[in-house]
């Protein structure tokens, strides 16, 4: 059975087990699964085109006794000239000493390692008697620990695979395999392992990796459709006829991609199941107008909404914008950590009491004592800081609201589907009409006088500016433009009718608050800041940013600042002083002046950084794959999600036999029995 210990198979003791143990390889399963980390790619080419010091591999006649020399308790030299096209090449193998016994004048011998080109001689790390059969040899490199070499474990899988491969059972239905020319589950192993040639390795890669995507892809769809069949009974019967001329309060029409939005978004909101749902949307691209609906057409049902967002400072222009937009229909209030005590149990009596139609706040809105008389919907700004726990913590009070989630940092597709699979997706890939493009310049640092000046010059026309500045203090060790410096410079260099604003996240609330509503009142022209006015502050005057030491930023962060501008009709600008010291911060900074579109840039950033690193490891949430690649075999994801969107709709694994083993493996999975939240 392949569910024994590795014990079982020949050849494999005690320490043997022991050191595969490391390798977190206990079963005899787990063997066969062990996959190679890379192959060596050995291929015979005439001696006129080895290359000096490559590893290259010849295949020779042994000319003389081959001589051995030892030098040292343990270390020795053997050394033998090889005949190969009529060539003497010396062959020099260290600690090899057991060699000169198998090794005999008149052998054919295949030789890997290192070639000197010079001395016509070749370091040998591998060879076997005989030639190799194909010019072109694929050597299959485990990563191995303790006392196991990569050849001992090679010798081990071949015997697990001859006594045990046949037990390999497929899986994937037979037309899936006809259909996609996939090699059976047992062949795709034995061809990892012990691959004859290129094709037969890419054909084996292929099967494993759409088996990991569709068994992965599956799952999602499968919790995804948990949720919805768990929370029966949410449906909100909001009112069409109100939602329609509340969108007529705005003073503009919602762009085709907002519509779209917000209709998938009331479909769940208006169906049983509770909604999961991610927004993505670039900067400014109208996501705030549609959450705002969202939450009236939740009113219209007699519900409660609620908005959660990351930061003081945000939540209390969202709560402006939206009691100026709502007005009389609707009893909005703001609830963050500053709010004191009197008002704050004022508010917390109308929510319970249902007085309170709509909350706006930070993470303090939905935990402890905040209770809720029966809250619809919760809109979350800037997702990935929402996380389980606040979920759990909404589903203790009983409370199953629609959650819908905001983003403005675009997930590039390839990671929505994976890390997001049990999500669904809604997309503003759009800008209202009549916005300009920002401008973006990389610049060094020696420009920042004429980049002065030429904020000064907007400025008189009317103009706002931002100077964004990394760190708030003085550190010696990081060369950094503090902000509380840079501040000084500018009051010192500007003419006094240019007010220069501060804010950092030192500056106690009700402060940044004031610096803020002077910004957004034009009672101060410059906002020098740490990024704090990251997420969603909202100044359309405002059309220059200049990001201090740019290269300090991630992409993602260094986007978010850039759409601070652009925001009304004017042309705006987004100079990046930078001298980024290596060549990932120079792609950066070109990927910035290149282009705008957040979704363009989530897809380059994760090029450059890579899955793991996209979201932070920790909260990424992002499955490990043992061949299968995200980002480089995207187009297999796609399909593989696809297919179990179709499998899990039609219901196949229930139903249809072909079915029945991969339902099996999957009601192995700990996960489908328990993670609904
Ligand atoms: P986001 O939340 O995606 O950053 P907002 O909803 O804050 O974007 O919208 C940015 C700005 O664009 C706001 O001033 C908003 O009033 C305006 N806006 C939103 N939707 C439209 C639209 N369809 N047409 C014109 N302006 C719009
Ligand atoms: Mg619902």
């Amino acid at each position: 059975m392949l569910n024994e210990s590795v014990k079982n198979v020949k050849g494999i003791g005690e320490k043997f087990a022991e050191d595969l143990n490391l390798m977190n390889v206990y079963t005899i399963e787990d063997l066969l699964h062990y996959l190679p980390y890379k192959y060596d790619v050995l291929e015979i080419l005439p001696l006129s085109e080895l290359i000096h010091e490559d590893k290259v591999t010849i295949v020779g006649r042994i000319l003389y006794e081959p001589s051995l020399t030892f030098y040292g308790r343990k270390k020795s030299r053997l050394v033998l000239t090889v005949d190969v096209e009529n060539v003497a090449i010396k062959a020099v193998m260290f600690n090899r000493a057991f060699a000169k016994k198998q090794l005999n004048a008149g052998d054919t011998v295949t030789l890997t390692g290192k070639w000197d080109a010079h001395r016509l001689q070749i370091t040998v790390s591998n060879y076997r008697k005989g030639a190799q059969e194909d010019s072109t040899e694929i050597q299959p490199m485990y990563s191995v620990k303790g006392d196991i070499t990569n050849y001992r474990l090679k010798k081990v899988i071949s015997q697990a695979l001859e006594d045990y491969g046949d037990q390999i059972t497929e899986i994937l239905p037979e037309s899936y395999l006809t259909a996609y020319k996939l090699p059976s589950r047992k062949d795709a192993v034995e061809m990892l392992h012990f691959p004859q040639n290129r094709v037969q390795l890419k054909h084996a890669r292929r099967r494993y990796i759409y088996e990991e995507f569709l068994l992965f892809q599956l799952k999602m769809q499968l919790l995804r459709k948990k949720h919805r069949e768990a929370t029966e009974g949410n449906a909100q019967e909001y009112d069409e006829e109100k939602v329609n001329s509340f969108i007529e309060r705005f003073p503009f029409k919602l762009t085709s991609a907002q519509n779209s939005s917000l209709e998938e978004i009331l479909i769940d909101m208006r169906s049983s199941y509770r909604m999961n749902r991610l927004l993505q949307g670039d900067v400014g691209s109208g996501k705030t107008a549609v959450a705002a609906i969202c939450l009236y057409a939740s009113l219209t049902a007699g519900k409660q909404g609620a908005l959660m967002v990351p930061t003081e400072i945000l939540a209390e222009q969202h709560y402006q914008s939206l009691q100026e937009l709502f007005g009389e229909l609707a009893n909005v209030r703001l609830l963050t950590g500053s709010v004191k005590m009197k008002e704050r149990r004022e508010i917390l009596t109308g929510l319970e009491a249902g007085e309170v139609d709509l909350i706006i706040g930070t993470h303090a809105l939905i935990q402890d004592d905040v209770l809720f008389q029966d809250l619809g919907l919760v809109i979350v700004d800037e997702q990935h800081r929402f996380g389980v726990e606040q979920r759990r913590t909404l589903r203790d009070k009983g409370l199953h609201p629609d959650v819908l989630f905001m983003t403005a940092t675009p997930i590039p597709r390839t990671l929505a589907i994976t890390a997001f699979g049990d999500m669904d997706v809604s997309q503003i890939n759009e800008m209202p009409a009549g916005r300009k493009k920002v401008e973006t310049l990389w610049v060094k640092e020696n420009m920042f006088e004429r980049i002065l000046n030429f904020i000064i010059k907007h400025v008189k026309s009317g103009e706002q500016a931002y100077l964004i500045s990394p760190l708030i203090e003085e550190s010696d060790k990081l060369d950094i433009q503090n902000a509380v410096d840079l501040y000084h410079q500018l009051v010192e260099f500007f003419p006094p009718e240019i007010k220069v604003g501060l804010m950092h996240g030192r500056l106690p609330a009700d402060e940044k608050d004031a610096v803020m509503k002077e910004y957004a009142e034009n009672k101060i022209q410059v906002l020098v800041s740490t990024t704090v006015v990251e997420v969603g502050v909202n100044v359309p005057n405002a059309t220059i940013m200049v990001i201090y030491d740019a290269e300090r930023f991630g992409l993602a962060q260094l986007h978010q600042l850039r759409g601070r501008v652009g925001r009304g009709d004017k042309q705006s600008y987004c100079i990046l002083i930078a001298e980024p010291k290596n060549d990932v911060g120079k792609e950066r900074m070109s990927i910035m002046t290149e282009t705008n579109n957040g979704f363009e840039l989530a897809e380059r950033d994760l090029q450059l950084r890579g899955p793991g690193d996209f979201f932070g490891r920790k909260q990424s949430g992002i499955p490990e794959f043992k061949v299968a690649d995200m980002v480089h075999d995207y187009r297999a994801l796609e399909t593989a999600r696809n297919d179990a969107t179709y499998i899990v709709n039609q219901e196949l694994l229930e139903t249809d036999d072909e079915y029945r083993k991969l339902r099996e493996l999957l009601a192995t999975d700990p996960d489908l029995h328990t993670k609904l939240d």
